[in-house]
């Protein structure tokens, strides 16, 4: 099947006070797959997401969920979609269960088709299914959320930030969850996250937005093998009165009285990195060395875009 999961066209957000948050987005998402939606604090992951989800409403472009165009067949489109939001917004006074009931109606599953014990079982809620809300812990509130999510069996499934500030037994929990649905069911996943190795583990396939464009777009294994960026940290015997000019290598002088050598380690061996600094004359006190974050990715990807 090679069916797109999700097709956005020329997709615009700009919020009441003109903030634009999406400056048009093209973006497809093979259906099956698991997708990674990366990008910084305020990049317009969430507003993407939540136009996905019929939560904010779209200032131009289409979207397609599962064939069915949002704006021609929001019944359908809302139907093949499942979004676990960012925010913990459940109310305070509603069950575990209760919740999930309602879910379900507002969605239109019939009470013969309802699986609110089975959906409770695999989040880990079976033992609070009639305990208030406002009595879980936050994780049981990502459960519950992610629980939600699932009651109407969407073809789709989208997590915002499912384990933002979780720990590490939830993390685990949600993951394996995730896998289970995609493997097992073929759902097609899409997530935000911002933290690469999260990414790296679970995604299929990447987009990185920044400042509300696109960046990147490509398989995970692409996108990584573009991301060897390296850092050398070097604390000389005596501050330098010039730098070498290396090609390959960029060199930064950090407030801490550091050098900070980049270079792509793929292109550039770090004995090329410790030649040039011996060649510069510079004397070694101190070494370490740091792997690029999405922070740098997105410093890099911006930077030759
Ligand atoms: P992300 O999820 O990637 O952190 P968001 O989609 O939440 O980013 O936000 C994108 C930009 O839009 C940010 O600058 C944010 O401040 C702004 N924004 C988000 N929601 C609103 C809103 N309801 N009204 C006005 N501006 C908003
Ligand atoms: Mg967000």
């Amino acid at each position: 099947m090679t069916q797109d999961a999700i097709r956005i066209a020329g997709l615009k957000k700009t919020y009441d006070g003109g903030k634009d948050a999406l400056k048009g987005i093209d973006l497809t998402v093979p259906a099956g797959s698991v997708f990674g939606l990366l990008g910084p604090n305020g990049a317009g992951k969430s507003t993407l997401i939540n136009i996905l989800a019929g939560l904010v409403t779209k200032t131009a472009g289409s979207v397609e969920i599962w064939g069915w165009d949002q704006d021609q067949n929001p019944r359908q489109s809302r139907a093949a979609i499942g979004v676990m939001p960012q925010e913990l917004n459940l109310d305070p006074f509603f069950t575990p269960r209760g919740a999930l009931e309602v879910q379900a109606g507002l969605y239109g599953v019939p009470k013969a088709q309802r699986r609110s014990a089975e959906i409770l079982e695999m989040v880990g809620l079976s033992d609070k299914a009639e305990a208030y809300a406002r009595t879980l812990s936050g994780g049981m509130r990502r459960r519950l959320l992610l629980a939600k999510a699932l009651v109407h069996t969407p073809q789709v499934l989208v997590l915002d930030e499912p384990t933002a500030g979780v720990d590490i037994e939830l993390r685990q929990m949600l993951w394996a969850n995730v896998r289970k649905l995609n493997r097992e069911r073929g759902m097609t996943i899409i997530l935000t996250t911002h933290y690469l190795e999260e990414a790296e583990e679970m995604c299929d396939e990447i987009a990185i937005i920044n400042h509300g464009a696109l960046v990147a777009r490509d398989s995970t294994k692409n996108l990584l093998g573009q991301l060897d960026a390296k850092t050398m940290v070097i604390l000389p015997e005596q501050t330098p009165e010039s730098l070498p000019e290396t090609p390959g290598i960029a060199i930064e002088r950090r407030e801490d009285g550091t050098l900070a050598f980049s270079y792509n380690a793929k292109e550039t061996t770090a004995e090329s990195v410790l030649g040039a600094v011996h060649a510069a004359g510079i004397r070694i006190r101190d070494v370490r060395t740091e792997q690029a974050d999405l922070q740098d990715v997105f410093l890099s990807l911006t930077k030759s875009a």
